[in-house]
């Protein structure tokens, strides 16, 4: 099968490797969709080291061509999402309402949850990125990371739900549980910003600030109905902007969906007393904080998330259908389509800022 490998930082092709087989537990997916996603380009630069060489693609959609033994609720035939959350239902987190940090599937191994590699190329191991690796014509994934949707979502429209769509949805409604008549800023109005943006006016927030250091990224946040304001981070004070718009106070809910130097001190100051911030992205890998106690002593909550904080089994579904009942408008933020023959070209162009969101359809 073609699969789009990466076998050291920088160094991303299409290639033809063996067609691979289920093991128990797995099932194999033709891909119809997959999303293209800013976390590609941790492992694509290095910033976040995965064993090479390996098969990108964590937000695949498609169709269940065969199922291993051992797997119970899904079959041949299905349309599939698969999400980077796999709870195992049965660990120490799962058991405490955490599906996101289940303990039961370490992560940027490149293994199975059996600790082997499932792909290869004429007998050399390929490894599989967050059980999934979905650059690829077909995906051997566990159940577990693997959830059965309606068959007439139009997967390409959904398939960002398998990682950067959610973790904005759901670091709004999930994590956050954004209140009715509240503001938000999102700084970052990239895919994951656009969706957290979403989330939040789903919600019933009546203000929502779109900040962008490319002005037309937060510009184009407010034309597609998900922001109230766009502010442009490159020639304005963010924090005296949103103060301007909240009555001087800041606002209720502030979300960091960058993740570099100085963005996550921009959100809190941006926020009033007594807000939660959360922190979403993850640009640069691991970035310092520095924060003064008082922010926190005037009762601010500051968390974070991992894939939207969602239970993929359970929520997946819920955004579909909301989708579906076009109360989330998850076309809106695509604006790009690859082939898989393209995949390289889509990272480059993400990494340039030249598409918001792409989708790569098979
Ligand atoms: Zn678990
Ligand atoms: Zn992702």
């Amino acid at each position: 099968m073609k699969a789009v490998v990466c076998r050291g930082p920088g160094k991303v092709a299409v290639e033809q490797i063996d067609d691979p087989k289920p093991k128990s537990g797995e099932v194999k997916i033709r891909i119809a969709a997959v999303g293209v996603c800013h976390t590609d380009l941790n492992f694509t630069s290095g910033n976040v080291p995965v064993p090479f060489p390996i098969v990108l693609g964590h937000e695949g959609a498609g169709v269940v061509v065969e199922v291993g033994p051992e797997v119970r609720g899904i079959r041949v035939g299905d349309h599939v999402l698969c999400s980077i959350i796999g709870p195992c239902d049965a660990c120490f987190q799962c058991l405490h309402d955490e599906p996101a940090l289940c303990e039961g599937a370490p992560m940027f191994t490149g293994k199975m949850l059996d600790g082997t590699t499932r792909l290869s190329k004429a007998g050399e191991a390929i490894h599989t990125l967050h059980y999934q690796g979905s650059y690829a014509e077909y995906a051997v994934v566990p159940e577990r990371f693997v959830t059965k949707i309606r068959d007439d979502a139009p997967l390409e429209i959904v398939c960002g739900l398998a990682c950067g769509v959610s973790t904005g949805l759901g670091a709004a409604i999930h994590r956050a549980k954004v209140l009715p008549g509240s503001s938000a800023v999102v700084i970052g109005s990239g895919g994951v910003g656009l969706s957290t943006m979403m989330g939040a006016r789903f919600r019933g927030a009546t203000t929502v600030v779109a900040v962008d250091k490319l002005a037309h990224k937060a510009k184009k946040a407010v034309e597609l109905g998900f922001a109230t304001h766009a502010i442009d981070a490159s020639s304005t004070d963010v924090v005296k902007a949103v103060q301007d718009l909240t009555a001087g106070r800041g606002a209720d809910y502030g979300f960091d969906a960058v993740g570099v130097p100085g963005t996550l001190e921009q959100t809190i100051a941006a926020t009033r007393p007594g807000a939660t911030v959360v922190v979403i992205g993850r640009a640069m890998g691991s970035v310092e904080l520095r924060v003064e106690t008082s922010a926190l002593l005037r009762h601010r909550t500051l968390t974070g998330t991992f894939g939207g904080s969602i239970h993929p089994r359970r929520h997946l579904p819920e955004f579909v259908e909301l989708c579906m009942q076009g109360r989330l408008n998850l076309a809106g933020i695509l604006d790009t389509r690859y082939s898989l023959d393209e995949a390289p070209r889509a990272l480059d162009d993400l990494h340039h800022g030249r598409v918001t969101r792409g989708v790569i359809v098979l």
